[in-house]
C-alpha cells in the first residue's frame, strides 16, 4: 500500500518542498497564493483520508449528465453568457466527445438549427439570433458544426457570406476586429484562420499581414499579449501560436523564448497552470498553457531540434493530471477553476482538454498515453490546433476541400 500511495506526485514526501517561500517579502499575491496551496493541501489530506489507495477517479457519469442536461436547460446563472451561446454549444459537445459521449441525433439536428439562427445576414455567426456577427461565436459555432459532423451541420454554414465577414473585420495591417467597430486582439486571427482553415475559404489576401502582426504580439517574456506591448498571457499566447501553425508561419515566433515562459506557467505545488506570470492556478489553462507544449514540440520538430523527447511533452503531464482529477472535479458533475469555485461548462470543457493533452502524446506516427488513476479516465485525444477530436478536423476539412474556395468580394474601404 506504501507504494501505491508513493505514486502519485502529490502524496509524495518531497512534494511539500514545493510549497511557495516568500522569502520574508509579503505581498497581496504572496498571500493569495499561500491561501491557494492551503487549500490545496486541505484537499488532498481529506482525499486521503477517505482513500487508502489513491487512485483518482474521472466523475464520467457525473460529467455527461452535467453536461447533457446544459444542452436543454440552463439555470439563470448563465443569462450572462447570452451572447455567448454558440460558446455553450461547443463547450458542451466538446466536453462529451472527449469523454465518447455522443449525442442523439435528435438533439444534434436542434443544436444545427439554433446555430443557423445564430448566423447572421452579413455572415459569420453572433452569440445568440438576432445579435451582431462576432468572431469567438463564429469560431465556436464552427467548431460546434464540426463536432456534430453531418451533412446537416456542414449545410448550415454560407461560406461565401463567411468570408464577407472575415474581410469585413480584416484590418489593414493584417489583424482583425472581434467585430465590425470592436477590438483588435489575438484571439480573432485565431478564430478566423481557424474558421477559414476548417472550411477551405482561405484565398491569398485574407491572411496578408496576419503572421507579422501576430510576432508583434510576443513580448520580451516569451508569451504573446493581447495586442503589441501588453502582457505575455495563456490565452492569447494560445490563439497566437495556433493561428501561426495554420498558417505554416510558426518558425517566425521565437519558438524557444516561447517555450521557456509556457514551461514556467507550471504551477510547482499546485501541478495546474496560471495564465500569467505572478497569477494563481486555474483549471481553465489546462488547455491554454499545456495546449501549447504539442505546438511547441511540432514546430521545434519541424526546425530540426534534435534533443526533443520522444516520450512525453516538455511539461509534467502527470502533475496537471493530478491537479485535475483531485482539485477541480465537482462531485455532482462539472470543472472547475480551483477548489472553492463553482463549476461552468467553459472550465469543464478546458480542464477535460487540458486533461485528454496530458494523456496522449505524440501524433500520426507515435502515439503513447498516460492515464494517472483509474484506466476508465482515459479521454479521447483532442487535435491541438483547433481543439476538436482529429477525425471531426480531417472528416470536415475533406468535406469542405470538395467545394470550390468562394471568390473574395472584398468591401470598398480595404479594396
Ligand atoms: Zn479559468
Amino acid at each position: 500500500m506504501e507504494e501505491e500511495v508513493t505514486q502519485l506526485r502529490c502524496f509524495r514526501e518531497y512534494h511539500k518542498s514545493e510549497l511557495f517561500k516568500d522569502d520574508g517579502v509579503e505581498t497581496v499575491t504572496s498571500v493569495e497564493q499561500k491561501k491557494v496551496e492551503g487549500t490545496i493541501q486541505q484537499v488532498l489530506s481529506a482525499y486521503l483520508q477517505n482513500h487508502k489507495i489513491p487512485q483518482p477517479e474521472l466523475l464520467r457519469d457525473q460529467h455527461c449528465a452535467y453536461l447533457k442536461r446544459g444542452l436543454r436547460h440552463l439555470s439563470d446563472a448563465y443569462e450572462c453568457l447570452d451572447a455567448s451561446r454558440p460558446w455553450l454549444c461547443y463547450w458542451i459537445l466538446h466536453s462529451l466527445e472527449l469523454l465518447d459521449k455522443p449525442v442523439p441525433t435528435s438533439i444534434s439536428s436542434d443544436v444545427c438549427q439554433f446555430l443557423a439562427r445564430c448566423q447572421c445576414p452579413t455572415g459569420g455567426f453572433a452569440g445568440g439570433p438576432g445579435q451582431q456577427a462576432h468572431l469567438a461565436p463564429t469560431y465556436a459555432a464552427v467548431n460546434a458544426l464540426c463536432i456534430i459532423g453531418t451533412e446537416e451541420a456542414y449545410s448550415v454554414i454560407d461560406r461565401q457570406k463567411l468570408l464577407e465577414f472575415l474581410y469585413s473585420v480584416k484590418q489593414p495591417d493584417g489583424s482583425f476586429v472581434m467585430h465590425v467597430g470592436g477590438e483588435v486582439d489575438v484571439r480573432s486571427a485565431y478564430c478566423a484562420a481557424s474558421v477559414a482553415s476548417l472550411t477551405n475559404i482561405i484565398t491569398s489576401t485574407l491572411f496578408a499581414g496576419t503572421p507579422g502582426w501576430i510576432v508583434s504580439c510576443q513580448n520580451w517574456e516569451g508569451g504573446l499579449g493581447g495586442v503589441p506591448g501588453l502582457e505575455a498571457h495563456g490565452g492569447y499566447t494560445f490563439c497566437g501560436m495556433a493561428a501561426m501553425v495554420i498558417l505554416g508561419k510558426e518558425d517566425m515566433l521565437d519558438l524557444r523564448t516561447l517555450l521557456r515562459w509556457v514551461a514556467s506557467r507550471q504551477m510547482r505545488f499546485e501541478g495546474g497552470f496560471q495564465g500569467r506570470c505572478n497569477k494563481l492556478v486555474d483549471g481553465c489553462y489546462s488547455l491554454w498553457q499545456a495546449g501549447l507544449l504539442p505546438l511547441l514540440h511540432r514546430a521545434l520538430y519541424k526546425e530540426g531540434e534534435l534533443a526533443l523527447s520522444q516520450a512525453s511533452w516538455m511539461f509534467e503531464q502527470q502533475a496537471l493530471q493530478e491537479y485535475i482529477l483531485l482539485c477541480c472535479q465537482n462531485p455532482a458533475g462539472g470543472l472547475l477553476d480551483k477548489p472553492g469555485k463553482s463549476r461552468d461548462f467553459y472550465h469543464t470543457c478546458y480542464c477535460l482538454s487540458g486533461l485528454s493533452v496530458a494523456q496522449h502524446f505524440g501524433g500520426r506516427d507515435v502515439h503513447l498515453e498516460l492515464v494517472i488513476g483509474k484506466d476508465d479516465n482515459r479521454l479521447e485525444p483532442t487535435h491541438p490546433v483547433y481543439n476538436i477530436c482529429p477525425e471531426k478536423v480531417t472528416q470536415a476539412i475533406t468535406w469542405f476541400q470538395q467545394q470550390a474556395v468562394p471568390m473574395p468580394r472584398e468591401p470598398a474601404s480595404t479594396s
